[in-house]
């Protein structure tokens, strides 16, 4: 669809994420439901807390299951279910109030590989408004040594 892609950040550095909790929201599932989708394989693109690698964090944008889909695995999916238009997840934005957010990557010398460095509200992401603390969240270390962990998983597998 013609919506998805307008929707897409044009910035090519940045990675769209939906939390867990909002693919729950939004798909109207189960939280039990979700994570054993993840534990079994039929949902893509999700990472996992550090702490409890069982406990899903979060699912890529660009891997979100379509409704049909979830629909065809005898799934109780929301009528009103769109990955293209997630109604619940990303950042509280000074400028543009809730907004979808985007990964907006940066290259680390020692890792030598471009890693996450902050979620930015997508509108100010598509406007090349300058991230602040008014509409963006700076990742802790930890968040992104898990990063990298599960982005070497998804590449294995
Ligand atoms: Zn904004």
């Amino acid at each position: 669809m013609v919506r998805n892609q307008e929707r897409k950040p044009l910035v090519s550095e940045s990675i769209a994420t939906l939390r867990f909790e909002d693919f729950c929201l939004n798909t109207g599932l189960d939280r039990d439901v979700a994570a054993d989708l993840m534990r079994t394989g039929r949902l893509r693109g999700t990472w996992s807390s550090a702490t409890e690698p069982r406990r899903p964090v979060s699912v890529f944008m660009d891997d979100l299951p379509s409704r049909e889909a979830l629909v065809a695995m005898g799934l109780p999916v929301r009528d009103d279910y769109d990955p293209g238009a997630p109604r619940y997840g990303g950042i509280e934005c000074r400028t543009h109030g809730w907004a979808e957010s985007v990964l907006v990557m940066r290259y680390d010398v020692d890792l030598h590989r471009d890693v996450p460095d902050h979620s930015l509200c997508w509108e100010c992401s598509r406007a090349g408004v300058p991230p602040d603390s008014g509409n963006s969240t700076r990742h802790s270390p930890d968040w992104v040594t898990r990063w990298v962990q599960t982005q070497d998983e998804l590449g294995r597998s």
